[in-house]
């Protein structure tokens, strides 16, 4: 056999070797996930990654392997892990799906599990499905949304929010589902790595798996009223970190970070050069002093705003993307490939909406929260009052409590509510979301009383 010959057959053994040690590796993980299970421990350890970082980092300089490369393959193998333990976890959605099921069945359900505000969309949207077929919206169309749909939002940005907009910062996405989508899946690579602060909506994290894309979990607690720590963020940089993820008001806690803390944390994106992806689909339900993202003029910020809440328009799948145009482009061409453009009747009927006063749903959904925060006190959750949004996310103080077991009784007793475990770590807490009538939301606050006080 020639030189070459013999090296690739040594390259074929090597390979061969990795991926039996593949599957030995993921064989552990799946038995470490169900050990962790039946512990009631949720999938991510931060800690023991921490501690496997660190022993990889020393072995890289001590075998002469490059640190990136070391810690990219690490993140590979973290990710596999992952996939293997997060199978049968349950979500706000999957309850959605098991509660629609048993109304299929005759079964009544309170709905107090899904961000869906139950209001109609405004008037204006009406008139504009009608006019729609007339106006001649109905071929292919720029990946970027229409020019007039680009130039209404430009202004309105500019007009709410303060801050210098112009059309080709806007990207318009089928809902902020689809831009969060656009943002990972098109700025990050495979092995980057992706800081997340929990409790958080489980979409980022599902994307970064989806991408290759390891995700920093920044724990918070209720104690620490859902305040993440800087010193936290720093430390979960390191030379593969890309982006930052925020969320306020926060799904699902409510919460609205002080200005102060903001500030630091968007310090620390802007010192190491990350994307900050900032959610803020609830700022119509910011109920206290609330800044967008946008204010920091962060040139490598990317904000999604949507008309699912604020214009009660979840099922017209209609949102938008701001940032800088290079930014904008790179996502254009991801969405170009996966939809060719947002369907135009749709932005023509959202452009129709833009101009329409939304403050009533706003006072809706503020009274309705009370409303909910009120009985939740008087059946003695533990909670902090939200800020902003559409929820309450409470601790259950009772012994051994298990949220998706507790989801599964109140379900059976005719009430959806999100386990807290499709937030993250968060085994011992309900989100609440107060998208019904106030009488609607006192009757399931009823059953939620006599479940969590062991009547039921
Ligand atoms: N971001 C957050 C934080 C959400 O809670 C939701 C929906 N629950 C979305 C995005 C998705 O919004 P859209 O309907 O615009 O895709």
């Amino acid at each position: 056999m020639s030189d070459i010959d013999n090296l690739r057959d040594r390259i074929d053994r090597i390979t061969f070797d990795i991926l039996k040690l593949l599957k030995e590796r993921n064989d552990t993980a799946k038995e470490i996930g169900n050990l962790k299970n039946n512990m009631g421990l949720g999938v991510t350890n931060e800690q023991r990654e921490n501690q496997l970082r660190s022993k990889v980092l020393s072995l890289c300089n001590e075998i002469g392997l490059d640190e990136r490369a070391g810690l990219t393959a690490l993140n590979f193998l973290l990710n596999e892990s992952i996939k293997v333990q997060s199978t049968g976890k349950q979500t706000h959605l999957s309850v959605f799906l098991k509660a629609k099921e048993l109304e299929r069945q005759g079964r009544k359900i309170i709905h107090m599990e899904v961000g869906e505000p139950d209001f109609l969309p405004p008037a204006s949207v009406k008139e504009a499905l009608s006019e729609v077929y007339d106006m001649g919206y109905t071929k292919y169309g720029d990946s970027k949304g229409m020019a007039d749909f680009r130039e209404a939002l430009s202004q309105h940005v500019t007009r709410i929010f303060g801050t210098k907009t112009n059309p080709q910062n806007i990207m318009v996405s089928p809902g902020a589902r689809f831009s969060v989508f656009l943002a990972v899946s098109s700025l990050l690579s495979p092995g980057n790595e992706m800081i997340v602060i929990e409790p958080a909506w489980p979409a980022y994290r599902d994307n970064a798996l989806n991408s290759g894309v390891k995700v920093r979990t920044i724990h918070t607690t209720l104690e620490k009223g859902w305040e993440p720590s800087p010193e936290d963020i720093e430390n979960a940089v390191n030379q593969n970190t890309r982006m930052l993820v925020l969320n306020y008001p926060n799904n699902p806690t409510g919460k609205i970070l002080p200005e102060k803390l903001l500030g630091q944390i968007m310090e620390i994106a802007s010192r190491n050069n990350l994307y900050v992806l900032s959610d803020e689909i609830y700022s119509s339900y910011a109920f206290k002093k609330w800044k967008s993202v946008l204010s920091y003029e962060y040139d490598k910020s990317i904000v999604t705003q949507s008309f699912s809440k604020s214009h009660a328009m979840t099922g017209f799948r209609i949102g938008y993307a701001i940032s800088e145009p290079e930014t904008v482009d790179r996502m254009a061409r991801l969405q170009a490939l996966a939809l060719t453009n947002v369907s135009e009747p749709i932005q023509y009927v959202a452009m129709k909406a833009l101009g329409a006063d939304t403050t009533d749903n706003s006072k809706a959904i503020k009274s309705r929260l009370e409303a909910v925060v009120r009985r939740a006190r008087e059946i003695g959750l533990e909670f902090i009052e939200p800020d902003g949004a559409m929820y309450v996310f409470a601790r259950i103080n009772r012994p051994q409590f298990d949220s998706v077991e507790f989801t599964n009784k109140l379900l059976d007793y005719g009430v959806a509510v999100a386990p807290g475990e499709g937030f993250g770590n968060y085994q011992g807490f309900v989100r609440i979301s107060a998208c019904q009538p106030e009488e609607t939301l006192n009757q399931g606050m009823d059953i939620i009383e006599e479940a969590v006080k062991g009547q039921k």
